[in-house]
Formats: structure tokens, C-alpha cells, sequence
């Protein structure tokens, strides 16, 4: 059977991030992709230029469009944007229950702008990582959740992961690419273990999208795979022949695509 996947999150009229990038890796995965829009932006490759939040009635009546009548094997969860939209997906989730809650903490885009208000990371932690199967925060993402410093080894890193499982979610996947000095291993943290994951640093300017991909290419392959360890080896595989072949693409002037 096919696996049905629905990415939550915003929209990026470029193509390089947010819904469409989603889209696309639940395509190049395999499964039948759908999408929940919270927000509408107008970015390009050198920036975000205007964020439109979508209300959060509407984003609950698309939710339950979805979920009334289709089966959803694994959901997506990006950008947010607010308060109000929060706590409409919170409130789908409860209702519905999915299989599979891949939660992405977008709260800032490459260039430095704003895709979550800062008033809006408390009512993340309290009312979405209880309903997360895994959480997949870059280190500022971790440190904002956790209103702590930014890990700056592994170390510290397991330890984060560890503070956010006491949050609530079920696994957490600290991304490693803002530590220095390091090949970036990424790691995997559940209540029973801590498992590193470490992949090529890919030379490339075409990083646009990387963080949405990595984490709908999870929501992707988790219904095959039914455990994390199998599952991000496959999807930071991918993601790395989608960085690789990055410099075919020549979308824009700025910080271009990942090739999905
Ligand atoms: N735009 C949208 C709608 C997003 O969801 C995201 C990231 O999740 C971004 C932009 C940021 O993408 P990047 O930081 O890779 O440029």
C-alpha cells in the first residue's frame, strides 16, 4: 500500500522550502502527499520578503478535510507561524490522532527571517512536542525550545535531546550543522538510546530547503521502515544524493534549491 503523507506548513512560492519541498520529497519517496497551509510567504532565494498567516480556522478546516476522509500514515509538521495556528494543529492532532507526528521547529528562515513569533515557542513546546513521534530542531531551534545556550559539542548536544524528550515527544533527532569544526553528525536520542549519525559535509551553495526536506523525507520512509535508526540512515541518504546533485539546479541568485 501506497503510504499517505501530509506536510502542515507554509508555503514557499519559490519551490525551494517550506510546502513545496515537501511535496516534492513525498513524491521522489514514494508516498501520496498532502498539505495543510499555515502560511503563505513571498521568498525567492535571496530572502523572505512578506509572511501571510493563513487564519487558524482555516487551517482547522483543512485539517479536518483531510483527516474526515482520508487515511494519513505520517504527518509533516514545519511552519507555524503563530499562537493561533498552533494551537488549531495541537487541537486536529488530539482529535485524530495520526500514526507518525514528524515535528520540524522552523522558527527562522537562512537569511534571518522570522517564520514563527517568538511569543508562539512556548505554546510549541507545551502543546505540540507532547504530540510529537520525533522532533528534528537544528542546535537554535533546541536552545529557543529549551530557553538554554546553544550546544556547542556533542555532549551537550545528547544532553539537550534528552531535556526535550522530558518534554513530552518521543524521539528527537539533534541536527548538528551549526556546530563548527566537526563532519556534523547528527544524533538520534529516544528514552533507550543515543545513536550519532555522521554524513559528508556537501560542498554546495544550494542548501535553500534542507532542514523541510530532511524532515518530510523522515515522514516519508517512516511507514516502511516502522523504527528511527533505519529511517534517517535512509533520509539523510537521500538528502545527501539531493545536496550532491544541488549544482545542476541554477534556481535564482541567491541561496538556491536542493534538487528534490
Ligand atoms: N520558508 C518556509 C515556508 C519554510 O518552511 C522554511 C523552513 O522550514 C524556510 C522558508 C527556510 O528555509 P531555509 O532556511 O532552508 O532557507
Amino acid at each position: 500500500m501506497i503510504p499517505h503523507t501530509l506536510t502542515i506548513a507554509g508555503s514557499d512560492c519559490s519551490g525551494g522550502a517550506g510546502i513545496q519541498a515537501d511535496l516534492k520529497t513525498f513524491s521522489a519517496l514514494g508516498t501520496y502527499g498532502m498539505s495543510v497551509i499555515t502560511a503563505l510567504t513571498a521568498q525567492n532565494t535571496q530572502g523572505v520578503q512578506a509572511v501571510h498567516a493563513v487564519p487558524a480556522a482555516f487551517v482547522t478546516a483543512q485539517c479536518q478535510a483531510v483527516f474526515s476522509d482520508i487515511r494519513v500514515d505520517a504527518v509533516k509538521i514545519g511552519m507555524l507561524a503563530d499562537t493561533a495556528i498552533i494551537a488549531a494543529v495541537a487541537e486536529a492532532l488530539r482529535e485524530w490522532r495520526p500514526a507518525c507526528v514528524v515535528l520540524d521547529p522552523v522558527m527562522v528562515s537562512k537569511n534571518g527571517h522570522r517564520l514563527l513569533a517568538d511569543s508562539a515557542i512556548d505554546a510549541l513546546r507545551r502543546h505540540l512536542l507532547p504530540q510529537a513521534s520525533i522532533v528534528t530542531p537544528n542546535l537554535p531551534e533546541a536552545a529557543a525550545l529549551l530557553g538554554c545556550d546553544e550546544a556547542t559539542t556533542e555532549t551537550e548536544m545528547v544532553e539537550q535531546g534528552r531535556n526535550l524528550l522530558k518534554a513530552g515527544c518521543q524521539a528527537v533527532l539533534m541536527k548538528g550543522g551549526h556546530l563548527s569544526g566537526s563532519n556534523s553528525p547528527d544524533w538520534l536520542i529516544t528514552p533507550q538510546e543515543a545513536i550519532p549519525f555522521t554524513a559528508p559535509r556537501i560542498q554546495t551553495k544550494n542548501t535553500h530547503g534542507t532542514g523541510c526536506t530532511l524532515s518530510s523525507a523522515i515522514a516519508a520512509l517512516y511507514p516502511r521502515y516502522k523504527n528511527w535508526p533505519e529511517t534517517i540512515s535512509h533520509a539523510k541518504t537521500w538528502l545527501s544524493g539531493a545536496l550532491a546533485q544541488a549544482d545542476q539546479l541554477d534556481v535564482g541568485h541567491g541561496i538556491g534549491p536542493v534538487h528534490h
